[in-house]
């Protein structure tokens, strides 16, 4: 790694991390989780890389914002509040940053495309849950088409579909205009990440309607994700794996969504 890409790396991090931190988007844990994830994805692969993680990192933390007091109901369905932690933030940068971590070392340009495919993955995600939640139409599950709650893990709704392939169009537009100039450049990494990142997402509803530990709070008889209600009592596991949490589902979702890039990327060449 360049010496100079990780002093700008750390700046750079630091600086939206503190901003994010004072915000109220970030927890202190996940402040120091972004300068970590930041500086290794600025440092490992540079400005292109670092961009797509800022366009992740400013679009995601203004649309949890976006009518959080309409959400506000929903909030007791999710394991955590919009505050996101360090596991969080390793959750949905960690792989990304090890793929930056790979390219300092082995500079494949497929490697760039896998980190558009993660980076799409889960800003399809995030995107589809801050503002698929807001749709006026029951999410149905993405297993079997039944109508569930509002905020049920594995819910889609078409709005949050539809929000999902423009969160991932958007990541496949900046990669490609980040590189224009650059010998790598190559258009096919707009469509790959599109839907590298729709699969990933929906990748990420599937895990969360089969394998994702699911709790019920007998007292308040409500689903939740989380081992322990908000109302501070202990829940019971109804569905899911009980080591594999919401952060879980999406750091695997975007392992996938960056296998599906780069599986696409390799397919492309052999044309
Ligand atoms: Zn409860």
């Amino acid at each position: 790694m360049a010496p100079l890409n990780l002093l700008v790396g750390f700046g750079l991090s630091l600086v939206i991390a503190a901003l994010a931190y004072q915000r109220g988007s970030l927890a202190f844990s996940g402040a120091v989780g972004a300068v970590i994830v930041g500086t290794t994805i600025f440092a490992g692969g540079g400005w292109t890389w670092g961009l797509l993680l800022v366009a992740f990192f400013v679009t995601s933390s203004a649309l949890s914002h976006y009518r959080a007091r309409a959400k506000e109901p929903l909030s007791e369905k999710f394991q955590k509040g919009h505050r996101r932690d360090m596991a969080q933030v390793l959750a949905n940068g960690g792989w990304g940053a090890l793929l930056a971590f790979s390219f300092a070392y082995a500079p494949q340009p497929i490697l760039f495309i896998a980190f558009a495919g993660a980076i799409a993955t889960v800003n399809a995600d995030t995107w589809a849950t801050e503002l698929g939640v807001l749709s006026k139409s029951l999410p149905r599950l993405v297993t079997n088409g039944r109508m569930v709650p509002v905020g049920t893990s594995g819910g889609v709704t078409l709005l949050g579909t539809l929000v999902a392939f423009g969160g991932a169009s958007l990541i496949g537009v900046l990669a490609f205009f980040a590189n224009l100039f650059s010998p790598i450049s190559n258009f096919l990494v707009v469509p790959i990440a599109a839907v590298a990142g729709l699969l990933g997402s929906l990748f990420d509803s599937l895990l969360g309607a089969t394998a994702q530990a699911i709790y019920y709070c007998d007292y308040d008889q409500q689903e939740t994700e989380a081992a322990r209600h908000r109302c501070g009592r202990d829940t019971r596991l109804v569905r899911g794996w009980r080591w594999l949490d919401n952060d879980g589902v999406n750091f695997l979702a975007s392992v996938f969504g960056s296998g599906l890039a780069a599986i696409m990327y390799r397919l492309a060449q052999g044309l």
